[in-house]
């Protein structure tokens, strides 16, 4: 594997990659193969990308602590929703959704557990039981700091675990 940037050799990497690209800063990817050259460029090789950004949806929705700015920006671009339809969903303006967005202001409970389902229904998530239980438990135990971590699981999926 020869850098993109520099065309120099660069080596391989083990352990978890921290999937920056995602735009969530606590989301680490277990099997993906990462290089890393000495000019400093990073190069990663993610499979099965489609199915990788919806787990890490379902990680958020389920996620046993507060949703945070950027993880909100995500279930909403996961969703392919502009700021506009997506703050309708949530009968807010845009500019409250994008202030959530930017960790400028918290939304409230109610609001965090609104835009878990907006998501759920908006993805079509088949078992709402599931979904509905997971937020009732999680009334008991919020974490503020939350990691996801994804492992490819079978040939097309992922799990994902919470540290
Ligand atoms: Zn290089």
């Amino acid at each position: 594997m020869n850098c993109p940037k520099c065309g120099k050799p660069a080596r391989k990497i083990k352990g978890a990659y921290r999937f920056r690209e995602s735009g969530l800063g606590n989301v680490f990817l277990e099997g993906a193969e990462t290089y890393k050259c000495p000019c400093g460029e990073e190069v990663v090789r993610i499979p099965r990308m489609a199915a990788l950004l919806d787990k890490i949806g379902e990680a958020i929705v389920n996620k046993p602590g507060p949703l945070t700015g950027p993880e909100i920006r995500y279930l909403r671009k996961n969703a392919q929703l502009s700021s506009q339809a997506f703050a309708g969903y949530l009968q807010q303006t845009p500019e409250t959704l994008s202030r959530w967005e930017n960790g400028r202001r918290a939304p409230g409970r109610d609001t965090d557990l609104l835009v878990r389902l907006t998501y759920a229904a908006l993805k079509g998530y088949g078992n709402s039981d599931r979904i509905l239980k997971a937020l009732t438990e999680l009334s008991g135990r919020l974490k503020k700091k939350v990691s996801i971590t994804l492992r490819p699981k079978g040939r097309e999926g992922f799990e994902y675990a919470y540290t």
